[in-house]
């Protein structure tokens, strides 16, 4: 009789259920849609308890999870993967890369990859055969656990596959930020009516995908219609009850057998398959895509030193539109709003762009102008990809984010720098800081040429002493005064001989205090006494 067993059941014959393999294996294979091969397979546990029955994993994995048992059972499922991959080289029977499942609670254990890797080696199997299935939600409270492991994965040659992508909110986001191979996107999150919004969705992502040439798993495919759509927009690889439910090892060799297989490639070559025409029809590229994209985005050909924006997102218009309408922007050629230096700036990164097949950057300015903020300057940092190539006409997908206010202040930055360098240049001013938590001194230009300060002297202000540009005997009255700054005097002045001759110099600080009052740093200067003073 089958019945579902409660947690506790379930945590009191665990230890004896992996010991007599009442936890055990099935698998469901990939399967290529246009070529009906198989591409590789899934490793899916599954429990079934002698007296009770078959036990789901929705139920007793969660169980596992909270006892944090489960990693346990998941270097089992690894082991019993690791022996079925031996035996079909034994046997010379073909095999396929089969992925197993990986979640956050195995790799908080520290040396989970390291025991996966033993078990590895005890069986000889090559990495190709072995895939890792991560779910995005391990990314949920620590992306660094997240980016660790897969930096540690694809170093020992793993390949790995995102699981149930879609199913967060935060996808596309995940996406660019977490480097895998493979994205599995589950039909059973997104679908619904494949006419409306589920395959809009669908189709966006996929687009995406392509753009970052990650090959695309659709899983839980139950109708030839869903496998026939997914194919319709470029992803051909199908797991999911239409070819096969998971099923028992011995069933599926002679799966194996009978199917043929071949090495799962990148979704499509979208250099050579771009349909360039499509995005010229508002219709066919779904705003979605754009939409959901994190900054601003925007596809425009390029073709003898011309641009024409195909397609923007409401993001681009943000950062970028300075007001302007779609209409306008979409009219315009970016190339019009760069003077000479900036539009060879842009134009040789297109090139860059064409002839690496990879993302280039650049930043430049444009000249914009609004019938509301008239006309203005602003500086855009983009990344480029060429996505589609015709006879001399490319069509990019570009990133683009307006960096007007960082430039902005990074050159007022540089030319107060300049300026103040200047002004103690001709003014026989001596300037510097004194950070109060450090102990640093930063003088300025002239300190250091004239005096020979270093650029920071640490620990100050014993070393001026030590070194005798101060004179020993205004020791204890220079450090009362920067005792006094510390304790929060505002401004404070005395005159100061340099040992260098004695000659009297008026030493003045002022200090700078954080939010809450406290005194951050003293801005000292020196300049020379003049008759009278
Ligand atoms: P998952 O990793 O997303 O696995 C895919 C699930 O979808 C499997 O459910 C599979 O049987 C089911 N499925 C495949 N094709 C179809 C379809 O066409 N229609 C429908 N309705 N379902 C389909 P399963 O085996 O019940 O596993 C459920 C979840 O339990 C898995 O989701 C995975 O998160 C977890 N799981 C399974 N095996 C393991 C394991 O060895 N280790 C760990 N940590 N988790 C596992
Ligand atoms: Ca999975
Ligand atoms: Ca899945």
């Amino acid at each position: 009789m089958a019945k579902r067993m409660t947690g506790q059941e379930l945590i009191g014959c665990f230890d004896e259920a992996l010991r007599n393999g009442h936890i055990f294996v099935c698998y469901q294979p990939k399967i290529n849609h246009t070529t009906g091969r198989m591409i590789g397979a899934e490793a899916l546990m599954r429990w079934k308890h002698p007296e009770f029955g078959m036990q789901y994993p929705s139920d007793f994995i969660p169980v596992l999870e909270e006892n944090d048992l489960i990693y346990k059972a998941d270097l089992h499922v690894f082991e019993d993967v690791c022996k079925f991959q031996k035996a079909l080289l034994t046997d010379r029977i073909s095999a396929v890369p089969i992925s197993f499942n990986m979640s956050r609670h195995d790799i908080i254990h520290e040396d989970y990859i390291d025991l996966l890797e033993k078990i590895r080696i005890k069986y000889d199997i090559p990495v190709r055969l072995l895939h890792v299935e991560i779910t995005e939600s391990s990314a949920i409270g620590g992306m660094e656990l997240v980016t660790g492991t897969l930096r540690k994965l694809h170093e020992l040659g793993y390949k790995v596959e995102m699981d149930d992508f879609g199913s967060g909110y935060s996808s596309l986001n995940v996406l660019k930020d977490l480097d895998v191979d493979v994205i599995k996107l589950d039909m059973r999150f997104l679908s619904g009516d494949i006419g409306g919004r589920g395959g809009t969705i669908i189709s966006s992502i996929v687009q995406m995908t392509k753009w970052l040439n990650t090959p695309v798993v659709a899983e839980g495919v139950e109708t030839i219609e869903q496998a026939d759509y997914m194919k319709s927009i470029g992803c051909s690889y199908i797991q999911g009850y239409l070819y096969s439910k998971p099923v028992e090892a011995e069933e599926f060799t002679e799966k194996l057998r009978r199917f043929d297989h071949e090495p799962a490639a990148a979704a499509m070559d979208l250099i050579s398959t771009m349909d360039a025409g499509k995005f010229w029809d508002p219709n066919s590229l779904e705003t979605l895509i754009f939409n959901n994209y994190v900054g601003g985005a925007a596809i425009f050909r390029y073709q003898n030193g011309k641009c024409d924006i195909l397609r923007i997102n409401q993001k681009y218009m943000k950062e970028i539109g300075m007001n302007m309408t779609e209409k306008e922007i979409l009219c315009s050629d970016p190339m019009d709003s760069f003077d000479e230096e900036n539009k060879q700036i842009f134009e040789d990164t297109l090139n860059r762009a064409i002839r690496s097949c990879d993302e280039e950057s650049c930043e430049t300015w444009r000249n914009v102008c609004s019938k509301i903020c008239g006309p203005d300057r602003i500086c855009v940092r983009s990344d480029v990809r060429m996505i589609g190539k015709a006879e001399n006409e490319y069509i990019f997908y570009a990133m683009v984010r307006n960096i007007t206010a960082e430039k902005k202040r990074f050159m007022a930055v540089e030319d107060s720098e300049r300026k103040f360098r200047m002004a103690s240049e001709h003014a026989n001013v001596y300037a510097w800081e004194y950070i109060f938590s450090t102990k640093q001194m930063r003088p300025c230009y002239r300190c250091m040429r004239d005096l020979g300060v270093p650029a920071v002297v640490e620990n100050y202000p014993d070393p001026v002493f030590e070194t005798g540009l101060f004179p020993m005997d205004y020791k204890d009255m220079y450090y009362e005064m920067l005792r006094k700054l510390e304790d929060g005097a505002e401004k404070l002045e005395a005159i100061i001989p340099l040992t260098v001759g004695r000659i009297p110099f008026h030493v003045r600080y002022t200090t700078e205090f954080d939010e809450n009052g406290k005194p951050l740093k003293a801005y000292g200067s020196a300049t020379l006494v003049v008759d009278g003073e």
